[in-house]
Order: structure tokens, then sequence, then C-alpha cells
């Protein structure tokens, strides 16, 4: 199934579902070596706003550089991550990584878009959470307003104290709020009006041939509709086509991300494609 992923990457898991413990063991012990030595990078995903088709930020996904396998994507490790707790410590990397990036381009002088980060559960819920990543922009010198966070349904439900109280402290931070794959999650919709959320994604599987799918067009809808009512924008994951675009825009979708403007990028890509020292707003390059 690994396999069926494609980009000439060696399947870490074997078909075989005898197999299947032994690799997830031998994956865990080297995603460990993998994050002690550095393997791990950061890619990022430019956010488009659908009105004017301008670059209004970028989502941080990680990669694993492999010596031997090669780039590998995380859906390869980040299951076997979460169910071993190993997803906390890559989580933390990102954070790190991504905001030593944009001390970076801060000082090269780069126009500065913000970056989101995918926040697993199991970082989430860690009480010193907030802490750590307000030591990190410090010790940066990073204003928060540069870095968006995204967590899931599955995330914003599992305490709802803790977590309206971590997602203030998190927006006295400046920090973006998106709930990621929203309507893929069991949650209901109480806390998209008691949290202080932004942004609402929209799971690529209903983005997926919207044009002409109606499930899917009622199910956007709805979203839309929703988002708009409290306040939120809207942003479309994994737009491949100019049809679903178009729908979206429509519709009054607010953001959208997809392999038709752009798949995730190394970070020296998006600084020569995006970053350039003279800013460059609001046109679609390269296509
Ligand atoms: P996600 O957060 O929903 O990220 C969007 C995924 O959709 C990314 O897959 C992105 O490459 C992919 N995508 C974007 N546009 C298109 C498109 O037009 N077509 C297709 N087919 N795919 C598109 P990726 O990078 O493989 O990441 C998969 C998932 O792994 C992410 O889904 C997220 O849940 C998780 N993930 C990635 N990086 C991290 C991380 O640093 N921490 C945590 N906790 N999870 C991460
Ligand atoms: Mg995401
Ligand atoms: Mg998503
Ligand atoms: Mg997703």
């Amino acid at each position: 199934q690994a396999k069926a992923r494609g980009r000439g990457i060696y399947a870490f898991y074997s078909s075989d579902m005898q197999h299947q413990a032994q690799n997830r063991l031998t994956l865990r012990v080297e995603l460990d070596g993998a994050i002690q030595r550095n393997e791990l990078r950061a890619y990022y995903q430019p956010k488009l706003g659908i009105a004017d088709d301008g670059i209004i930020g970028f989502e941080a996904l990680v990669r694993w550089q492999h010596p031997e396998r090669g780039l590998v994507p995380p859906g390869n490790f980040i299951p076997v991550a979460e169910s071993s707790g190993q997803i906390a410590a890559i989580d933390r990397w990102m954070l790190e990584a991504v905001i030593e990036q944009l001390a970076h381009w801060r000082r090269q002088g780069r126009r500065i878009l913000p970056v989101a980060v995918n926040v697993s559960a199991s970082l989430f819920s860690r009480s010193d959470f907030v802490d750590e990543l307000t030591r990190w922009l410090g010790e940066s010198r990073v204003p928060g307003h540069d870095l968006e966070l995204e967590i899931t349904e599955h995330v914003a439900m599992f305490d709802l104290d803790y977590t309206l109280a971590t997602l203030q402290a998190l927006k006295r931070l400046g920090v973006a709020l998106s709930i990621d794959d929203f309507g893929t999650g069991y949650s209901g919709l109480a806390y998209l009006r008691d949290f202080p959320i932004d942004t609402v994604k929209i799971d690529m599987s209903f983005i997926k041939r919207v044009h002409e799918d109606e499930k899917n067009q009622g199910i956007v809808r709805a979203i839309i509709a929703l988002a708009d009512t409290l306040g939120l924008h809207t942003i479309a994951e994994g737009v491949e086509t100019e049809k679903e675009l178009a729908f979206l825009k429509r519709q009054g979708c607010w953001g959208y991300q997809g392999h038709l403007f752009s798949p995730a990028l190394a970070a020296d890509e998006i600084e020569h494609r995006f970053l350039a020292l003279e800013a460059r707003q609001g046109m679609r390059l390269d296509r």
C-alpha cells in the first residue's frame, strides 16, 4: 500500500500481513535515528487567496530525507509515529525548523508570509506546549503572527477546557489557528462557535471533482456557508484542476492550496520562486 504512493519510494511495509508488526518496529527504530541524524525536512506548500490568486502563506509539511529510500512522504511514517508517540518529537522538530526558517528569511529581509505547522494531539496535549513555543519564538525573535497552527477536530476535542485555554493562549501570542481536514472527524459543531479559530480547511476528499460531484458540492457549500456565518475563513485543500477552482471561486471560498498551483517544495525553491527580495505579489508563477 505504501508502494502505491509511488515517486520511486521503496515501500516501508510489506503487504504481507505477517511482516507488518516487524516492519513497524523497524520503522520506529529508524525514525528515532532520523530525528537524531537530522534527516527530517520541512517542505512548504503555498496557500493562495481565491479572489486574486496571490500567495497568502505556506503550509509546512514534513518529509524524511532517507539515506537509501530518498524523500519519504509523511503518509509512510506519521501513522506509526502517532501510535508510538514519536509524533510529538517530529512536531517539535518541525516547529523549531519552521521558526528558524522564518528567522532566517527575516534576517535576509525577505517578504514574510505566515507559515502553518500541523500539530498533533500528542504535542498539543502537553501542558508545556505553549511555554515551549513562546520560548522558541522569543529566542528566534519571530513574532507569533508569522506562525499558524493547524489542528484537527480530533485535537480540538480531547479536553474542552484545556483546549480552549490553550487556543486562547496561542491567540494571545498572535498565532493564527486552523481546523484541518474539516468534515472528516467525529466532533460536533459547538467548538467552531466557542474556540478562537480563524480558518476552516475543507478536506481534500470533498474537493475532488467538486465541479461535477453533487454530494461534494453540497458538503462544500454547507461548509462555506457555516464558516461565513461564524466569521471564519475557508481554505480548500488539494485543488488539482481549474474546474475545481472555478467552482470554489463561484461559491465564495476564501483560499486554496493544491497541485494546480504548486506542491510542497523545499525552502530554497520557495525562496527563489516566491520570496524574492523584491516582493512579487499576486501573480501565478511557473505554472
Ligand atoms: P494535511 O495537513 O491535510 O496536508 C495536506 C496534504 O495534502 C499534504 O500531504 C499535501 O502535500 C497534500 N496535497 C496538497 N495539495 C494536493 C493536491 O492537489 N493533490 C494531492 N493529491 N495532494 C495534495 P502530505 O505532505 O503527504 O501530508 C499528509 C498529512 O500528513 C498531512 O495532511 C498531515 O495530516 C500530516 N503531516 C504532514 N506534516 C506533518 C507534521 O509536521 N506534523 C504532523 N502532526 N502531521 C503532519
Ligand atoms: Mg495540514
Ligand atoms: Mg488537511
Ligand atoms: Mg488531509
